[in-house]
């Protein structure tokens, strides 16, 4: 969501005649787009500022976006004088005339929630220099799981509205885009009208863009299992350009620990999802997101989420050590877990979701599949394409280029990555 967010503001900027350098020496303007979900990510804010500083003294015009934005606001400029503009993640389409604030040498804050009007104003999307791309459909959660900042810092549910969604994808598929990852911090969420004002789901959405032409690939991240009804389980089954692959987080194997998270679903439940999912797509890869330490948890919580793992066998995930965040229910529960129990808790669940990766990148060699080039590969002549799965799979790219679908065989699979011969 956040590099969406970071597309979207720069597309703005570009807009209002800047251009965009890798060099942030050569910056007038720099936007550090940030996190606050674990403090890890928080604190990566500071360093970056203090690193943009120059030899003379000097420093370009900083603005700070996002949800560390959002969270500490002014507070910022208090341990960070260097910084002109703090911007939140719904507020950022006033980051041009915030910036013309700033250039009168005043600083600009906002952190404004206004429903759904920043994708009112932002610019329609330009010509797109890859054929991936996101598309934010919903924002925001009314979950308030116990770790999480999300609900205070990106705010309430939104849902954006059927025809700005389907106008957006047509516009990324006219600018080259194959594929578009449909994204919300909640996407399963997602609720509106069509354009014959019936009530539609995320699976409503997705059967409407498949309609799109040219548009060849749709996925979307992220969901939570209470949100996954059995239309867009259906959905799976049904939509070919709907590509086998679901992220559904977890957190915990442990229903206790599971409640103490208000995560309202049990270990169970959503075991009981990815049986109905993998009906209705047969081989579909499926992936999730695990924090280990939540407080309280014993070592029995632990084994649970382990023995969960083994029964969901996923293609990838990521895992977490617990993090407090300040003003969540969890940071004020007692039991905190020591660092090192957290730490070899990560080490051991890790060492599991890797060799679930690894077996399931073995057992796709052999397989017929179809790659959308993205990026090119270290080696001179190589291209790297997404498979259905979305595995990295390497080819020697010999007259073709990025953006092309071609046929490969997996000729060999590793831990992270697959090779491909084009057929
Ligand atoms: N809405 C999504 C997740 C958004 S946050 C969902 O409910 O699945 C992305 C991931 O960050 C979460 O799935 C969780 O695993 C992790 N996370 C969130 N808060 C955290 C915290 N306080 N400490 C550690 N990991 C956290
Ligand atoms: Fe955070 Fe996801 Fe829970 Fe919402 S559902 S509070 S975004 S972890």
């Amino acid at each position: 969501m956040n590099v969406y967010d970071g597309e979207r503001m720069g597309e703005m900027l570009d807009a209002e005649g800047m251009v965009a350098t890798s060099n942030p020496d050569d910056a007038d303007v720099v936007v550090l787009n940030t996190c606050h979900i674990r403090e890890k990510a928080a604190e990566k804010v500071y360093s970056d500022i203090g690193r943009l500083r120059r030899s003379d003294g000097s420093s370009p015009t900083i603005a700070v976006a996002g949800c560390v934005a959002q969270a500490e606001g002014a507070e910022i400029t208090r341990r960070a004088p260097s910084v002109d503009v703090v911007v939140g993640p719904q507020a950022y389409h006033r980051l041009p005339s915030m910036l013309e604030t700033a250039a009168k040498g005043e600083r600009a804050i906002d952190t404004d929630m206004p429903p759904n009007s920043k994708f009112g104003v932002l610019p329609s999307r330009p010509k797109q220099p890859r054929p991936t791309a996101f598309l934010t459909v919903q924002e925001g959660c009314d979950k308030f799981c116990t770790y999480c900042v999300v609900p205070y810092t990106r705010g309430a549910e939104i849902s954006r509205k059927w025809g700005a969604i389907v106008d957006e994808a047509k516009a990324l598929v006219d600018g080259g885009v194959k594929e578009i990852t449909l994204l919300g911090q909640n996407v399963n969420a997602w609720m509106g009208e069509d354009d014959k004002g019936r009530e539609q789901g995320l699976d409503g959405l997705i059967r409407e863009l498949d309609k799109i032409a040219g548009l060849e690939r749709i996925r979307y991240t992220t969901s939570h299992p209470n949100d996954m009804t059995q239309g867009l389980i259906d959905a799976h089954g049904e939509v070919e350009s709907l590509m086998p692959y679901l992220h559904l987080p977890v957190q915990s194997g442990s229903n206790p620990i599971l409640q103490a998270m208000n995560r309202s679903h049990s270990a169970e439940s959503y075991l009981a999802i990815l049986e109905k999912v993998r009906d209705a797509r047969p081989g579909i890869a499926i992936s999730g997101d695990f924090i280990v330490g939540f407080p309280g948890e014993s070592d029995e919580d632990f084994e649970a989420t382990m023995a969960i793992v083994e029964a969901a066998n996923y293609s990838q995930a990521f895992s977490f050590k617990y993090s407090p965040r300040p003003g969540t229910p969890a940071a004020t529960m007692e039991q905190q877990i020591p660092r090192e129990v957290m730490d070899e808790r990560l080490q051991r669940l890790q060492a599991l979701l890797n060799r679930q990766q690894s077996d399931f990148n073995a057992a796709t060699l052999g397989k017929r599949t179809q790659i959308l080039l993205e990026r090119k590969g270290k080696k001179p002549g190589q291209l790297v394409g997404k498979s259905p799965w979305l595995q990295s799979v390497h080819i020697d790219g010999a007259n073709h280029e990025i953006g092309d679908m071609v046929t490969v065989d997996i000729i060999s699979a590793g831990p992270n990555s697959l090779s491909g011969a084009l057929v």
